[in-house]
This record gives C-alpha cells, structure tokens and sequence, in this order.
C-alpha cells in the first residue's frame, strides 16, 4: 500500500509553527517513503474563513519550497480538494447513513437546544448534551415536521453502551466509552454545511489516506471519526497524533512566547532553510544529535518510528543560531538580494539601488553574515554607513567593568596605536594584539578598549567587526569619526 498522507488547514488564521511543521512532518513522511503528500482546505467554517488566511497558506508553503502532489492549484485525481466545493458530496454520504439507520434527521430548534442546555447546567445534570429528542421520532411525526418546513441536521447515532478503540502509532491504544462521546453529534447542518468530522472522515477515506498525522489536540475527536468509519464500513485509517509545540516554560506555544505566524518569521529574515531544519526537529530527531539536515537529507530520512512522544520545545534563541548558521553558508549574492529590501525600507539605498549601492550591499555581505541572526539585524547593522549620527551619550563608550577616565584614556591611546598602524598597512592580527596589551597596561577587559574604538566609528554599540567597518567607511571617514568621538570624550 502506498503512502498517501495529508496536511488539512483550515484557513482562519496565518500559518503557525505548530501547522507548518504539521505539515513538514507530512511531508517528509510522504518523500522518505515514495508516497504522495495531499493538500486538503478544510473551510467549511464559513464564519472564520478569510482570503488572506488561504493566500498565506499557499505563500507560506511556496515559500518554504514544500509542494504538493495533489491539492488545490494543481489538482490531482480525488478532487476537488477544497471541503466547499464539495458539499454535495457530503450531502450523499450522510443522508446514506440516514437510510442505513446510522444517523437521523433532527428537528429541535436552537431554541430548544438552549433551554437543554440551561436546564442541564441548572440541575447539574450528569448528562450533558443533545437529549436524542429526534432519534425515535415516527414516520408521521417527521412528516409534520416537514410540512412545518423545519430544516433538519443529521446527526450520527452514537451507541450509548461499549467502547471505541483506535490505535495511535505513537500513543498506543486510546479507548473511551462510548457514552462519554458526544451524544450524537451534527454531522450535517440544516443549511447542508457538513461539520469537521463528517468533511475530515468522508475526504480522508475517498481520498485514499492512509496515514493521519495531526496535532495531539485532535485525540479528543479520534473515537467520534473510528464510529464514523465503522458506520461507513470503512477501513480506519493509521493514526499518528503528533507531540505538542510548547513554549520555553512548558506551556502551548503561543503569540505570549513571540511570533508564531510564519509569516512574521518570513518578515524578520529568517531563510527558509533553517524554519524547515529547527522545526523539523522540535518533536523529532534522527538520532537524538544530528542538528544539520536539509530539506533533501530529511526527504529521504525521515522516519515516523523517531516521532517523540513527548511534547517538543520551540526554543526561538535556538532558531536564531540555526539562522545564523545558514546564513553564514548561504552565498553571497543571495544573502545582498535579501539583504536589499531592508535596506531600501530603511532608505539607505533607492528604491531600485544603481550600481554603486549595489557593490556596496555586497562588500557588507561578508562582515554582515559574522553578525546577522536575521537578515532585519542588517538595518542597525550597517545604519553607520549611510547615516552618520554620532552617539553623544558617554556612558554608551564605557565598557563592563570600565569607567569614563579609562575610556578616555583607551580611546586615546587605542585609536593612535589603530590609525598609526592601519596608515602602516599592518595586519589586522597585529593591531589587535597592540590594542589587547594596551588593555592589559590599563588594567581593563580587552572590551574596554574596542567598545570605545567601535562606538567612536559605528556610532553604535551593535554594529559589524571593527576592521570591516573601518575597511567600510574608509580609512579617512573613520578618522575624522573617531577625533570627533575624541574630542567629544575628552570633554566630559
Ligand atoms: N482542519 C483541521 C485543522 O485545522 C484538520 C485536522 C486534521 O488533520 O484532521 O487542523
Ligand atoms: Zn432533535
């Protein structure tokens, strides 16, 4: 039997981390065993659904490099693969399990539904839920409802004594009694809108499915889909619920950990690359210490036995490494094209940058890819080299464990040995080591000497390596900055 495995938003939101790697683990899944990989939107909540969810889902995919065999856009031999466009298929299914005595029409209105609800809250009812008021009605009884021209739903019979079991590859075995199930839930809305799990079941069975791999909050929902395959008589499908994404502190991953639309990571500069290789591996591993893996190493790698059982921890400090790392690996040129757009929304290159913007974008790359963990650091980054704005404020030149009369002297003494040195045409290496034994004579942490220097040169205390900035701007500029600095010091 050949894999057929699906990814099944509903588009009521961006794509997050805990759906984007929902659908990486999918994916791979797919790839690593020579099956196919299904994209399925599942918008039949007309209430939440929203175009820009939709378009973030295809963009977020694109973007990510990750197609799919079958799905909307590129069609496939089971569609269509939108959930509403094909209600009516739902309509036929459901009404097959209205003939067959699986399911029946009912009749209450929400009024009624309501007034259950209070009384059942107010007694502190056992039972919660639909009464199955509509489960026995008669022939007649369900005639007049007719001729009143009430709408009906279709709810599924749910045996009230027994158990339902489904296996979970990596759970084990779930069972729930069946009266525990939700009495006899709406498969099929009085205005023909299918529910969830009448959509989800129908399509992953027509669709061919073989695996079901989705986030652990869907357990809940597991015995109600088993039931629905059995009064279908269908074969059920192989289920793998996937671990939790949770935040640092244990908690389920949320926008009060920091960003979680994809979208927003897009924005920020992270590379694709790296969003695919760390979240692949927050609930999964090949072998608890590989951390490198590629889009095309994990296609052929990935194993759904190495699926954790425990929840997976998104660490963003750990994201921001791993982007680091690509970026460094990324090459040049495409680092200066992503580079660009930051650069132009801060307005230090025109909007369509000529050509000596953009030699200069490139001569940043090198010095920039030793420092940037998104490709947004660039701004604050390189801001020294298009706008000048010295830093007035003392206290932002005098390093940890420093004081304002070492910083003087520091930057005095620091700045001739550099300038003398740089006008000799002296390595790099060499004038680094004159400046940390000018450190040790002044008795302060090497910082103490190159936080001044590079504050006096970058006007800031984030900025690129020393001799890059200094190779940057030019040996002149960076003199007439740093006597500036001097100067200003010395005065305070
Ligand atoms: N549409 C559901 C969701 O948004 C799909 C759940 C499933 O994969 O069965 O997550
Ligand atoms: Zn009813």
């Amino acid at each position: 039997m050949s894999v057929r495995v699906r990814y099944a938003p509903s588009p009521t939101g961006l794509q997050h981390i805990g759906g984007i790697r929902t659908a990486l683990f999918n994916y791979f899944f797919a790839k690593s065993s020579g099956g196919k990989f299904i994209l399925r939107v599942e918008d039949t909540d007309r209430e939440r659904y929203s175009d820009e969810s939709l378009n973030d889902l295809y963009e977020t995919l694109d973007w990510l490099g990750i197609k799919w065999d079958e799905g909307p856009v590129v069609g496939g031999p089971y569609g269509p693969y939108i959930q509403s466009e094909r209600f009516d298929i739902y309509k036929k299914y459901a009404e097959q399990l209205v003939k067959e005595g699986k399911a029946y029409y009912c009749y209450c209105t929400p009024e009624r539904l309501e007034k259950l609800r209070e009384e059942q809250i107010k007694n502190k009812s056992e039972y919660q839920g639909y009464d199955r008021h509509c489960a026995n009605l008669t022939e007649e009884e369900r005639a007049e409802l007719e001729r009143q021209g009430i709408k009906p739903v279709i709810r599924l019979k749910v045996p009230t004594e027994g158990k339902t079991t489904f296996h979970d590859v990596i759970m084990g075995d779930i069972t729930r009694k069946n009266k525990d199930i939700s009495p006899d839930p709406i498969l099929l809305k009085s205005d023909g809108f299918p529910t969830y799990h009448l959509a989800n079941v129908i399509d992953d069975h027509l669709m061919g499915i073989t695996h079901i791999m989705r986030a652990q909050e869907w357990i809940p929902s597991g015995p109600l889909h088993v039931l629905l395959y059995e009064a279908f008589g269908w074969d059920v499908p192989v289920y793998c619920h996937l671990p939790m994404v949770m935040g640092k502190d244990g908690q389920k991953l949320s926008k009060r950990h920091g960003s979680t639309a994809v979208r927003e990571f897009r924005e920020k500069g992270y590379l694709p690359e790296a969003i695919i290789n760390y979240v692949t591996l927050v609930g999964w591993s090949l072998d608890g210490s590989t951390e490198f893996l590629s889009k095309e190493q994990l296609e052929k790698c990935f194993k759904m036995e190495n699926i954790h059982k425990n929840p997976g921890k998104f660490d963003y400090k750990k994201l921001d490494w791993f982007n680091s790392q690509y970026i460094r690996m990324a090459d040049d040129e495409r680092i200066a094209s992503l580079m660009t757009p930051y650069l132009v929304k801060a307005g230090f290159v025109s909007a369509h940058p000529t050509a000596e913007e953009e030699e200069k974008i490139l001569k940043l790359v090198k010095p920039a890819k030793e420092r940037m963990k998104v490709i947004s650091d660039i701004v604050d980054l390189s801001r020294f080299l298009f706008v000048d704005e010295p830093v007035e404020d003392e206290t932002a030149y005098i390093a940890k464990g420093s004081d304002l009369e070492k910083t003087k002297e520091a930057l005095e003494k620091g700045g001739k040995i550099l300038f003398d040195m740089l006008r000799d045409g002296r390595k790099d290496e060499e004038i680094e080591e004159a400046l940390i034994k000018l450190s040790q004579e002044l008795e302060i942490k090497v910082n103490g000497v190159f936080q001044p220097i590079r504050v006096a040169i970058t006007n800031s205390q984030v900025s690129l390596p020393l001799f890059d900035s200094i190779s940057l701007l030019g040996l002149d500029e960076a003199s007439r900055r740093f006597e500036r600095a001097l100067k200003m010091i010395k005065e305070k």
